[in-house]
């Protein structure tokens, strides 16, 4: 039987419902259940592809090639289970599925209203591919009270009432902020937060509070007996110095026991945490310290990296280091002699972007690890720039750059309008499609050459899989003169047509990868291709 936990949140955004819902998960996952977790983000873009970073941070990208919201790149950090397109879903892409349904006639001349036809849509989104798990968890995007999430809320409402409570609960997750001038936590925003959700007919079963103090027990009685839930069902979450710490917290205030006794399953084994006492020993205690340069154009929103920022943890992770991530902003480094701010640090890397405006300053950076043996990591747009320097300054190539940036005399990188996939059935880009549809999205393999670094970072294994998010792609027809010059090929696709990772052998440590291997990292799995970078930037640190 699956049961279904829906998560909203109050009083303000940016509470952490996304790591709550995640953290839900693993705790279940860690008492043997199986989970799935899932979010709705109540905004118009058919998906996140088409937002700026600055407003909506990183996409998240699944195997299947959905763009998606960050969360789901904590749910999949957390439990380990790979997201997929049917696990996000936007008010735009539940309209637009409506819109078309309407358009061929589908609701038989009935006239297409909110309630039932959206509301159906989301329950529809909802419940599709759940019944092989235990428990499913929802998060409603957005603020209780937004116009925008009360379709999201009405659907959910009614699933609620159709399921029942042995198979669906409500979780509210809400701030009880301290007011230093009065000395006091205050409960009055998490009572008017419930009011809100009560006049749309949700009355939650358990409330998370966030707070920044801890939550004496008169003050959990008030928010109980105002909200109409059991004291034992209002978890305090104070603020923790690690992400990975918030399962073990959630645990200690009794999250996982509330949620399983709401569903009649209170006699289930006690959770076996171990991985993420481990996890959170080793982040606490680290054997030493590497200082990672990361030079980017969205340096000013860490939101934008956040798969990246969590990959280097778990990269520090597997080396009981601590990563100090120094975010550099690309453009300084367009004047001269600014590259003189990556003196000292341990390792460069260069992350995935868009558009011309600061690679020149990428460009000196990577010519700056490649001259100074510096580790260095090139991910997507980082591995095009490397390629990039290398053919300007290795194998003399003038004006080597990339189509992205208009016309030039050795286009080292450029569009390719068709890719094979693996099961050889050919992908093709159509200009039509608008913007969001031109990119090569998704998981796709490549085949690593033996005796290469990258082949043995992979532990030796001849093909692996990782997610794309790119237009442009490296011109093998520059293998060749490139080899020569110094780079090598080490990854590429199974056709032998792109070029996947590229690496500098008269190096210590120089890889550029065109997927992006940060969202396949874990904090108890951490991706390979991180944990011998910072390996290697740790070697680097004690030579510098
Ligand atoms: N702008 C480059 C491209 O479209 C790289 C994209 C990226 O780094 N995700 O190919």
């Amino acid at each position: 039987m699956t049961r279904f936990i829906f998560i909203t949140g109050g009083v303000v955004s940016s509470l952490g419902k996304g790591i709550a819902a995640a953290s839900l998960g693993a705790l279940l996952q860690a008492r043997g259940f199986t989970v799935r977790l899932r979010k709705l983000d109540p905004y118009l873009n058919v998906d996140p592809g088409t937002m700026n970073p600055y407003q909506h941070g990183e996409v998240f990208v699944t195997d299947d090639g959905a763009e998606t919201d960050l969360d789901l790149g904590h749910y999949e950090r957390f439990t380990g289970v790979p997201a997929s397109r049917a696990d996000n879903a936007t008010t735009g892409r539940i309209y637009s599925e409506v819109i078309a349904r309407e358009r061929r006639g589908d609701y038989l001349g009935a006239t297409v209203q909110v309630i039932p036809h959206i509301t159906d849509a989301i329950k529809e989104t909802i419940l599709h591919e759940t019944s092989a798990y235990d428990f499913v968890i929802v998060e409603i995007g957005g603020t209780v009270g937004d116009i925008e999430s009360l379709p999201f809320l009405e659907a959910i409402r009614q699933l609620g009432n159709e399921l029942g409570p042995e198979r669906a609960m409500f979780i509210h997750l809400t701030l009880v902020p301290y007011l230093q001038s009065a000395g006091e936590l205050k409960t009055k925003p998490t009572q008017h937060s419930v009011k809100e959700l009560l006049n749309v007919g949700i009355q939650p079963h358990l409330l998370i509070c966030r707070s920044e103090r801890p939550i004496p027990e008169a003050e959990r009685r008030k928010i109980a007996l105002f909200c109409n839930v059991r004291p034992s069902a209002v978890i305090p979450a104070l603020d923790v110095d690690t992400i990975y710490a918030v399962p073990l917290t959630y645990h200690a205030e009794g999250l996982d026991r509330e949620v399983l006794a709401h569903f009649g399953l209170g006699s289930a084994p006690p959770p076996d945490l171990s991985r993420w006492q481990h996890i959170v020993e080793t982040v606490r205690a680290p054997e030493g310290t590497v200082k990672i340069a990361i030079v980017g154009k969205y340096v000013h929103l860490l939101d934008s990296y956040k798969s990246l920022s969590e990959a280097l943890v778990h990269g520090g992770i597997a080396n009981r280091v601590r990563v100090e991530m120094a975010w550099l902003d690309s453009e300084i480094f367009e004047t001269p002699d600014a590259v003189a701010r990556l003196e000292g640090v341990h390792g460069i890397l260069v992350p995935g972007g868009f558009g011309e405006r600061g690679t020149a300053g990428k460009i000196a950076a990577v010519r700056f690890a490649r001259e100074r043996r510096v580790p260095f990591l090139g991910i997507c747009f980082g591995m095009q720039l490397a390629v990039i320097e290398a053919a300007r300054h290795l194998a003399g190539l003038e004006g080597a750059s990339s189509t992205e940036f208009g016309p030039c005399p050795h286009p080292v990188v450029g569009l390719l309008t068709e890719w094979q996939r693996e099961e050889g059935t050919i992908e093709r880009r159509v200009g039509s499609e608008g913007m969001g549809g031109t990119m090569r999205l998704g998981a796709y393999a490549a085949d690593l050459v033996p005796g290469s670094l990258a082949h043995r970072v992979y532990g030796g294994v001849g093909r692996i899989h990782e997610r794309h998010r790119h237009r442009y792609e490296v011109n093998i027809a520059y293998r060749d003169i490139l080899e020569r010059a110094g780079l090598r090929f080490s990854g590429l696709s199974p056709d032998g047509m792109l070029p996947e990772i590229i690496e500098i052998p008269d190096h210590p440590w120089f890889i550029g990868v065109q997927f992006h291997p940060e969202l396949k990292s874990k904090p108890f799995d951490p991706h390979p291709l991180f944990a011998h970078f910072i390996a290697a930037s740790v070697r680097q640190a004690r030579l510098v």
